[in-house]
């Protein structure tokens, strides 16, 4: 990167990339930097208590890893959705992130495992909360003339946790989902949500995580009543909008509460099975 000659742009699968600078969404660049050959970029590791996943890593390799689909099951459904068999074998979950768009499944699926992000420098590497790194529709918060993301970090799964990811999508063509969905619950003794995260799709200008439907929910057991409120709640906390090609808002806001559903009962029934 620090020796590549006028503007330069790093490639990994280039599923994004190549698409935008032929549209004219990108400028276009003298030199492309591919990433896609670093082999410590295409690694997923397990050390200590944390997971670890290289930025290059494919969605094809995601959907076929057993230690992700013990640890972060939510992932491997976000991943299983994007593109066709050809996206998949070449498209990489760090260029799902760095794409930064609102609705990135990868993304989302990530932000409900409170993923860590790794960004490295020729100066180093620090970690920042996933969330952190966007800063509006294809915009990041790293320099993307001198860092890479390398790779993201989150917790192994533990006892009484599960996660899932659901979507709604137009049958054809378009890549960007009308709303997806992602959710993780670590349930107590009781069957009481211990703890809740859901992050969903498009909701704002940045991927979105639902604090407040967070706090609404911990201490609860789901019932249909604490379903319709925790969706009353993420109703007023995301900004939803009509786009041309996909949905309307108000097509948006009826999608929530049936995602949100979907949702917590799926993570719930499998935190209830991972347990001694
Ligand atoms: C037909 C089709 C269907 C698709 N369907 C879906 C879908 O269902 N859901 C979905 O979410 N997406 C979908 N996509 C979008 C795309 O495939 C994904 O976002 C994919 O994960 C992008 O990864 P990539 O490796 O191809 O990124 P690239 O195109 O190589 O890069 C994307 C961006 O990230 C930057 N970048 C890449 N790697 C790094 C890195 N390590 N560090 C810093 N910056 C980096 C690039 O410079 C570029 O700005 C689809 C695309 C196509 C063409």
């Amino acid at each position: 990167m620090r020796q590549a000659r006028g503007a330069f742009a790093v490639l990994a699968g280039g599923t994004d990339l190549l698409l935008d600078i032929q549209q004219g969404r990108h400028p276009v660049v003298d030199t492309l930097v591919d990433v896609s050959n670093i082999p410590e970029l295409s690694t997923i590791e397990v050390y200590q208590d944390h997971i670890y996943l290289g930025a290059g890593v494919t969605h094809k390799q995601i959907i076929s890893s057993q230690l992700l689909l013990e640890n972060a099951q939510c992932v491997v459904e976000g991943c299983g959705l994007i593109g066709g068999p050809q996206v998949r074998n070449v498209a990489t979950i760090g260029g799902n992130v760095s794409h930064a768009l609102p609705a990135g499944d990868g993304t989302i699926s990530l932000l409900a495992l409170d993923t860590q992000v790794e960004i490295a420098s020729i100066g180093g590497r620090r970690w920042e909360p996933l969330l952190e790194i966007f800063a509006g529709p294809g915009k990041v918060t790293f320099d993307r003339q001198q860092e890479l993301v390398t790779r993201f970090r989150f917790n192994k799964r533990l006892e009484r946790e599960g996660s899932t990811f659901h979507r709604v999508m137009r049958p054809q063509g378009v890549a960007i989902a009308i709303l997806n969905m992602s959710g993780w619950v670590k349930l107590d003794d009781s069957e009481h949500l211990a703890d809740v995260r859901i992050a969903c799709g498009p909701a704002g200008p940045k991927p979105f995580r639902g604090f407040e439907t967070e706090s609404f929910l911990r201490g609860k057991c789901l019932d249909e009543t604490i379903l319709m409120e925790a969706a009353r709640v993420l109703d007023a906390e995301v900004n939803l909008r009509t786009s041309k090609h996909r949905a309307t808002k108000d097509y948006r806001h009826s999608l929530l509460p049936v995602l949100l559903k979907q949702v917590l009962l799926l993570a719930v029934s499998r935190a209830k099975e991972n347990r001694e």
